[in-house]
């Protein structure tokens, strides 16, 4: 696993910054769209927000802007 540690803002250099698990409201194109209990880093001091690998993950499946062409592949169930 490649989990990301942020102990300093890269936006401000506050070492505030911390994880955080909340909602998360993205849009793309005018619909917006809820990511659950997303975890993602936030500095308190400047609201810089920084998304690890997982969590652009997490997003990406949320977002209308990522379909998910293989949805429709099924495994076929044989008898
Ligand atoms: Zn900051």
């Amino acid at each position: 696993m490649n989990t990301l540690r942020i102990t300093i803002c890269p936006s401000c250099g506050s070492n505030k910054i911390k994880k955080v698990r909340r909602n998360w409201s993205g849009t793309f194109q005018g619909r917006s769209y809820t990511v659950r209990s997303l975890e993602f880093y936030e500095c308190p001091v400047c609201a810089e927000r920084v998304y690890d690998r997982q969590a652009m993950r997490k997003i990406e499946d949320h977002s209308p802007a990522f379909g998910k062409p293989h949805a429709k592949h099924r495994p076929l169930i044989a008898r």
